[in-house]
């Protein structure tokens, strides 16, 4: 038999996000591509991390992660969303959000299971899903309100279908779901006896007039739903790889193994420093920092409306999807290497979030930057007016 890629190889291809940051270095230009968040971490984060270096966290922790960690985790999981967990039983410490999702999907999904996706969608759910031979299905987020239709979710669903991603606020289109929403899912999930996986990263951002709630405090969710969250965006530490699952015992012990198997352990002194930034940081950290990038984004968006991109103003996260109908290019790929060759400036294209050749007209900026390069980058995207 020939050497060859396995079957599965197709659903690892370089995501759009990575080639459009080669894109962006080859020509040295400004990086809105990947939400790399590169604001300051915050120093209780920073001496816990590097104290416990020097003092000896070396080495493997156990493999559900550092047991303080886990109590900060749920401590602040209960001050912040009222959700009560044991920190013995009931969390996995990851790495990264995107570890959390790619064990628990390995535990409770099987091959040809169907689980629901909002679309625009992370393209790296997806790929998640893939890897574990699952089949997603979408269901459209309809612009400007991001809305989605009941409708459209019973004629999805199938017997075969296993559970549901939501991913709150969201990524791209920085939609929060609503408490009406949420319950209207709720219905849906114990109709159909779903899995419910969450990807809460973009928490502790939610602009004026909206509110986080995660989903498995709705009343009967708990043991469906497996809450994922971490540090890389709240605390500025993407490259640490912290992230963690929440919930039911039954579904965390097998979650942990697989952590066990693939990571062994996040890494042991970085989990220290999320755990110190988590029992030391107050609400003011959390309150300036939804306040910091919300003038982020204001000014952003002003910036494309200039520039003659129209935003699709986002009420969470730290993205924004852009109109891009009147930059020159027929796909969305050919439209972002336009702005960024014409400006310097690098962004997703929209097709990254949609299948079957859908999202042409949009770009997604990152503006998760220091001020200064923003303001460069909202400069530079004026050449486009
Ligand atoms: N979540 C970030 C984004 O959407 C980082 C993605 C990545 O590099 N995997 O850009």
């Amino acid at each position: 038999m020939a050497l060859a890629l396995s079957s599965r190889h197709g659903c690892v291809l370089q995501s759009e996000i990575r080639n459009m940051s080669i894109e962006c270095s080859r020509i040295g230009g400004i990086n809105l591509s990947q939400g790399v968040c590169d604001t300051p971490i915050p120093d209780a984060v920073v001496r816990g991390a590097s104290e416990s270096i020097a003092t000896g966290v070396n080495t493997y922790t156990h493999y559900a992660g550092l047991f303080r960690l886990r109590e900060a985790i749920a401590r602040k999981q209960l001050k912040f969303s009222g959700m009560q967990c044991d920190p013995e039983n009931e969390i996995v410490v990851s790495a990264g959000a995107t570890g959390a999702l790619y064990c628990a999907f390995q535990t409770l999904l099987d091959p040809g299971d169907e689980v629901i996706v909002f679309e625009p969608y992370y393209g790296y759910h997806i790929s998640t899903l893939l890897a574990a031979e699952a089949v997603p299905l979408y269901v459209t987020l309809e612009p400007p309100g991001w809305t989605f239709s009941l409708e459209e979710l019973e004629r999805t669903v199938t017997p075969k279908t296993r559970g549901i991603i939501l991913n709150t606020p969201a990524n791209p289109s920085g939609k929060v779901f609503s408490a009406a929403e949420l319950s209207q899912l709720a219905d849906f999930a114990d109709t159909h006896d779903l899995f419910v996986f969450t990807d809460e990263i973009y928490e502790h951002f939610i602009y004026t007039g909206h509110e986080h709630r995660s989903f498995a405090t709705l009343p009967g969710m708990r043991e469906r739903t497996i809450t994922v969250s971490g540090a890389s965006k709240t605390f500025s530490v993407t490259g640490w790889r912290i992230g963690y699952a929440i919930c039911d015992a039954r579904w965390a012990k097998t979650i942990g193994y697989f952590n066990d198997l693939v990571y062994v352990c996040a890494p042991a002194p970085l989990q220290a420093g999320v755990a110190r930034g988590m029992q030391e940081l107050g609400d003011d950290y959390y309150i300036g920092l939804a306040r910091e990038y919300e003038a982020r984004r204001d000014r952003f968006c002003d910036a494309l409306s200039c520039a003659g991109l129209p935003p699709y103003i986002p009420d969470g996260a730290y993205y924004v999807l852009a109109d891009v109908s009147r930059v020159p290019g027929s796909t969305g790929k050919e439209k972002a290497m336009h702005i960024l060759n014409t400006t310097g400036v690098a962004s997703v294209p929209g097709s990254a979030f949609f299948q079957g050749g859908k999202g042409n007209t949009t770009v997604r900026f990152c503006f998760a930057k220091e001020d200064g390069v923003l303001d460069e980058a909202m400069g530079r995207l004026q050449l486009l007016a």
